[in-house]
Order: structure tokens, then C-alpha cells, then sequence
């Protein structure tokens, strides 16, 4: 088992003791239905308050999206996209229910967000695994090469200029749980956990009893959990450089491309989590806050109340900052409660 994959079950199995110790004292009725899957290169694990056919339903909507966006799935969107030689391809609705809301985030973050950063992902071997450091004319061509602006979306149909690549890693299970939270809430869900991937987690309501999700914040340099958000109708993402990386002569590159430089960004942040009621919103902008850093991020947050999100950032150097409105929320568990949290407003 690889590391990222072990990693992921670890906390899948910390997160299920965290979350099934307040239920296990909880006697609401009626019973949760749970299932776990591997979906979208990562393990799923989703819990609803509701009928067992709901929850079936639901993670056949989480296939259908994974085939419908999987780059390396001929028929796929993406696939579409990039092997389309310039020419406009047709996007259904669900296609681009998801593709206009991604580009207006990638439009506010300025770019931070880039969807077509694919060509420098598959440079570095992230979508392969074969990993490599490209020289700097290489990078500086990769960079070219990433634009969102160049994609045009219109009339049903979708371009991309030839040479470019898209993907949707970035906003794809934020989508999802934004998706499924619709789907599951009109089959009169009332309260569901669906944890994507530990990087996306979507509460729907709060627990029966009325008291809210419980979700662990990972210690990027470790497999424990640094902090415990509260969650009730919020989504929550989390973009990290101990997600998926290589390391390479002494430098660590992680999975998260700086659109300017086509190179794996280096912002002094070890990982962002974002909360918000769109799960999209918390994808998006996880990514786009990790390519920023600290600083431009807190600046985004303070500048954007409009996306009506908050964030988490855990820097390479070990500190704490938490935007104002997870003051009440946030909480660090046990071995981590002598560090310092910075509150920015
Ligand atoms: P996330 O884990 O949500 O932060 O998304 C990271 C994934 O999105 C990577 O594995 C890439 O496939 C893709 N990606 C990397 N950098 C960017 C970027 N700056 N903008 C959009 N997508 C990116
Ligand atoms: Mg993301």
C-alpha cells in the first residue's frame, strides 16, 4: 500500500473514531446507513441519516461524475477537452453547471485557481506518478501554457486552444459533495457527513441530536489530528503539500501547481482548509489559498466576504492561523493544545 493510500485509511479509520464516538451516546433514530468507496483516486466515506436506496443512489451520482471527469477516460469531459485539437466539444449541463462556477473562482482568485495548470501536473508526473523537475525553459514554456482565460465557454460548448490541458482535481469533489448534498436534501435527507476524501467534507445539517458534525484537521506532518472543526450545514476542504508529493535532491514538491510558474508552489503553507456552505467554494478556493500563502491569503480572505468562507492555514514552520469566524469552531485536540492559534480578522 502506498503511502498517500495508507495515509488515507488511517484517517478514515481516526475519523470514524472520532465522529462514531458522539453517536455512539446519540439514541436518535433513526439509524445512519454508512458505506465506504474509493471514488475520484481517493477512500469515501459517507454516512446519511436516511434510507439505504438514498444513499445507493448516491454513490452511483459519485461514479457517474468520477467517469464523467476522469482525464484519463475517453468519453470524459476532460478527455474530450484536451484530445480536441482546438476544436469546441459540447458540454452538458451538469458539465458546465461545474466549469462556469470553477472559472469565476479561478477569476477571483486571480488565477491562484487555474484550471488549465494540467499541462505543468502531467509535466511533473503527478497524474502519472513518474515524477520529474522539468529545467526552468521547460517550466517556462509549461507556464505559457496555462491561461483559464483561453477557455471558452459558450453556447453549450466548450474550447480549448490546442497545447493546453484542463483538469477539475482541483474543484471536482467539492462539486461532488455540493451535488450530492442537492440530491440527497430533496430525498428529505435531514442529516448526512459525506467525507470525499478527507480533502472534501460536506455536512448536512448537524447530527439528530442537533449538535454538530465533528471533523478532525490533519497535522500535515503527521497522521494524527491537530484540531477538531465543528461543523453544521458547511462544507470543508483541505489542500496540503503532504497530499500527494515527490521529493527530489532535498526539495519537497508537492501536487498544488503555481500557475505563474508552472512549478509545484512553494508558499510556506504545509496545508489550507477552507469552510464554507458550497463545498465547491472550499475546493477552489483551498487550492487557490495554498498557491497564495499566508499573507495574500488572509488578504483574499479580508477582501472577499462575498464567498462568505473561512480557512485554516497550518504553515511549513509549524504555526496556527484561523480566520475570525472559526473562533468558535475550531478547537485543537489532545498533544497540540500548547500551540499558539493567530485569530485574523
Ligand atoms: P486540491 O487537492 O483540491 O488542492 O487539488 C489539486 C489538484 O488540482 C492537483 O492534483 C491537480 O490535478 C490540480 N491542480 C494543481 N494545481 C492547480 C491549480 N493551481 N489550479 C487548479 N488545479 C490545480
Ligand atoms: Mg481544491
Amino acid at each position: 500500500m502506498n503511502n498517500a493510500i495508507f495515509r488515507r485509511l488511517t484517517a478514515l479509520v481516526l475519523g470514524g473514531v472520532l465522529l462514531c464516538a458522539p453517536l455512539a451516546g446519540c439514541q436518535t433514530k433513526p439509524e445512519p446507513v454508512q458505506t465506504t468507496i474509493f471514488a475520484m483516486d481517493t477512500v469515501m466515506n459517507l454516512t446519511i441519516y436516511g434510507e439505504q436506496e438514498t444513499l445507493n443512489q448516491a454513490v452511483e451520482r459519485i461514479y457517474l461524475l468520477q467517469n464523467a471527469l476522469d482525464p484519463n477516460q475517453e468519453d470524459s469531459i476532460t478527455y474530450d477537452l484536451n484530445h480536441a485539437g482546438g476544436e469546441r466539444v459540447p458540454v452538458s449541463t451538469g458539465a458546465s453547471d461545474l466549469l462556469g462556477p470553477s472559472l469565476e473562482l479561478c477569476a477571483v482568485t486571480g488565477g491562484a485557481l487555474d484550471l488549465t495548470a494540467y499541462s505543468a501536473v502531467q509535466a511533473w508526473g503527478f497524474s502519472t506518478g513518474e515524477y520529474r523537475v522539468p529545467d526552468q525553459s521547460e517550466l517556462d514554456e509549461l507556464a505559457s501554457r496555462i491561461d483559464y482565460t483561453a477557455l471558452e465557454l459558450a453556447d453549450s460548448t466548450v474550447r480549448l486552444p490546442e497545447g493546453m490541458a484542463v483538469d477539475f482535481g482541483a474543484v471536482a469533489k467539492g462539486y461532488a459533495g455540493d451535488l450530492l448534498a442537492s440530491q440527497l436534501t430533496s430525498a428529505g435527507v435531514k442529516h448526512a457527513l459525506l467525507d470525499l476524501g478527507q480533502s472534501s467534507i460536506h455536512a448536512i445539517g448537524a447530527k439528530p441530536d442537533g449538535s454538530p458534525w465533528r471533523v478532525g484537521v490533519q497535522d500535515p506532518s503527521g497522521d494524527r489530528y491537530l484540531g477538531v472543526l465543528e461543523l453544521a450545514d458547511r462544507g470543508m476542504g483541505t489542500s496540503g503539500s503532504y497530499q500527494r508529493y515527490f521529493e527530489a535532491d532535498g526539495v519537497r514538491y508537492c501536487h498544488i501547481i503555481d500557475p505563474d510558474t508552472a512549478a509545484p508552489a512553494q508558499s510556506g503553507l504545509a496545508s489550507v482548509t477552507v469552510v464554507s456552505p458550497s463545498c465547491l467554494t472550499c475546493d477552489g478556493l483551498s487550492t487557490a489559498l495554498f498557491v497564495m500563502g499566508l499573507e495574500e491569503g488572509a488578504d483574499f480572505w479580508r477582501a472577499h466576504p462575498e464567498l462568505d468562507f473561512e480557512a485554516i492555514f497550518l504553515t511549513e514552520d509549524g504555526s496556527i492561523a484561523i480566520t475570525a469566524g472559526l473562533e468558535d469552531s475550531f478547537t485543537l485536540t489532545e498533544g497540540y493544545t500548547d500551540r499558539e492559534v493567530t485569530v485574523l480578522s
